[in-house]
């Protein structure tokens, strides 16, 4: 073989190698941003999007705050319903407004861990996972709350070291099968919240609803979501209920 053909050949091969790599490495950042956004799955401890059950049971849950705009709001909508919810709550706001997060204590709805500052947890190291959440939960402890404190990735994403850091302090991850809400310009009236929810809603489904900040939509859509769902047969429960009923959904990952 001549000095030419030799070099075009390394050259084909370095090609080739090269090629490979990055195919590789495309289909595993592929496969880190699918898992980062699956709520049934993470690589370590417990998540849960759902419950399997035949009854027709459903928790209510909302995210972030709390905020003034929200929170006596949705209290006086559940009181007048009769429902008790789950709140997963940002350490910020909670330290700003403590006597917000106790209104919502002294109700009778469960509190979870929504993070301190809601950034997103996909790539945080370690220690600023644990600095987040060990912050938030002590501020809930601190607020008089007894019950078990489950918490709610920001954006629902995870990788590695935030399951990692739940699986270790034995901390279950909480994500949800009904999102009602897009963020998009003009898809969120409450008309279409609502038709989404009675779409997609099963027994045993986790309801992810945002109350504290926005135009004020998923509040107006409320009452008619929990008369729908009554009239159809579901009664509210909290997540801790909604897990008792099927201790099984406790997925291992
Ligand atoms: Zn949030």
């Amino acid at each position: 073989m001549s000095l030419k053909a030799k070099i075009l050949g390394q050259q084909g091969s370095i090609k080739r190698t090269l090629v490979i790599l990055i195919a590789t490495t495309i289909v595993l950042l592929y496969s880190a941003f699918q898992i980062s956004r699956n709520h049934q799955f993470q690589f370590f401890g417990k998540i849960i999007s759902h419950v399997e059950t035949d009854k027709k049971v459903v928790a209510l849950t909302f995210d972030d705050g709390p905020t003034y705009k929200g929170t006596e709001p949705v209290i006086e909508i559940l009181r007048q319903h009769e429902i008790k919810a789950t709140f997963y709550l940002n350490g910020r706001p909670m330290q700003q407004h403590p006597e917000l997060a106790t209104l919502l204590i002294d109700a009778g709805h469960e509190i979870g861990n929504h993070s301190y500052s809601h950034k997103r947890m996909v790539f945080m190291p370690y220690s600023d996972v644990a600095e987040e959440l060990e912050s938030t939960s002590k501020l809930i402890r601190e607020l008089g709350y007894q019950g078990e404190i489950r918490f709610r990735p920001p954006y629902g994403k995870k990788l590695f070291m935030l399951p990692y850091y739940l699986a270790r302090n034995d901390i279950t991850a909480i994500t949800w099968d009904v999102e009602t809400e897009t963020f998009n310009k003009g898809e969120d009236t409450p008309e279409k919240i609502i038709k989404r929810t009675m779409e997609s809603v099963k027994p045993g489904s986790i309801i992810l609803l945002h109350v504290m900040h926005g135009d004020g939509s998923t509040l107006k859509a409320l009452p008619e979501i929990i008369s729908r769902l009554k009239q159809r047969g579901y009664r509210f429960a909290t997540v801790s209920e909604l897990i008792e009923l099927s201790p099984k959904s406790l997925v291992k990952g």
